[in-house]
């Protein structure tokens, strides 16, 4: 069985608090693009899970996500099989596109598919949300709201096409240490949510692209001032909006026109420090 995983990007992220138990609730509009990991997976006569990957540097036991996720299902439902994962990842690794919490989340679907377990989207996310806040969404998958800690899912209309621009730069970034460095408290401009909410009801691309608005940015981009250039350059190329995704470091920026979308690609891979440039449209969420 082999399940597309696929990244997701904030077009709005705002944290309202933190909690007492550390945790931050945020409210963010969450959504799919169309790039991907894929999970491919196989049931094995010989007990226990078995995974690859092309990316030597991740672990390939309860460490991974993946992983993870297969064992929390079929301990919990007494699968007496093994099963063997192929994971091949595409999308950058802690880069604030998901790409971990989207392998988790294909893994509950494919291997409740596989063992015939029955479980419906509801049952899954359960699960999920014990293994990330991020993994209820990435089951999911479209455009929604994301409130709590990020695991109370309310799905909106889906976004106009556009063409969406993601620039991985070279380095990486913690989400831990970004949570950690923010002081919500402090924040005095928020993103307006209801207001893309709005926007995005009335199919307005304006109305969603006037309000993207990512508060972790206020972190993470003065530690990093690749991400402010790389925004200019996607508006200079003529991105209605340009700001950061999740905790960064990906920017993506989003285009009316697909050409000018790729023309702006073409120039930020001749960057120094440019690790991987994708082009995606954004994708509507699994029916199940
Ligand atoms: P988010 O946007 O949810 O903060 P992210 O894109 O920043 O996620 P991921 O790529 O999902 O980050 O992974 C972050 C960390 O999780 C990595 O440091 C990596 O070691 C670990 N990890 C475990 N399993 C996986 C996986 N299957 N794919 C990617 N990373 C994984």
């Amino acid at each position: 069985m082999i399940l597309r995983a696929p990244a997701k990007i904030n077009l709005g992220l705002d944290v309202l608090r933190k909690r007492e138990d550390g945790y931050h609730e945020v409210k963010m509009v969450m959504q799919t693009v169309a790039m991907f990991d894929t999970v491919e997976l196989t049931e094995t006569r010989e007990s226990g899970i078995t995974l690859e990957t092309n990316r030597s540097f991740l672990p390939v036991n309860e460490n991974n996500l993946a992983y993870k996720a297969a064992s929390l299902l079929m301990q919990e439902f007494g699968v007496t099989s093994g099963l063997h994962i192929r994971l091949q990842k595409f999308i950058p690794v802690a880069a604030g596109l998901a790409g971990g919490s989207s392998d988790a989340a294909a893994v509950l679907v494919g291997a409740s598919r596989l063992f015939g377990l029955g479980l419906t989207p509801q049952d899954l996310m359960v699960r999920g949300k014990k293994i990330g806040a991020d993994v209820p969404y990435c089951i999911l998958g479209g455009t929604a709201l994301a409130e709590g800690i990020g695991e109370i899912l309310t799905p909106l209309p889906a976004m106009p096409d556009c063409s969406i621009l993601l620039a991985k730069p070279s380095f990486s970034v913690s989400t831990k240490e970004i949570y950690t460095a923010l002081r919500a408290d402090e924040l005095t401009d928020h993103p307006d949510i209801d207001g893309m909410i709005q926007a995005l009801r009335e199919g307005d691309l304006d109305g969603i692209t006037s309000r993207c608005d990512n508060v972790l940015e206020r972190v993470t981009a003065p530690r990093h001032p690749m991400i402010g250039q790389l925004e200019e350059e996607m508006r200079s190329f003529g991105a209605a909006v340009s700001i950061m995704s999740g905790s960064g470091p990906t920017v993506f920026g989003i285009f009316k026109d697909p050409d000018a979308a790729l023309a702006c690609k073409a120039a930020l891979l001749e960057r120094p420090g440019m690790g991987k440039v994708f082009a995606a449209n954004p994708m509507a969420g699994r029916r199940f």
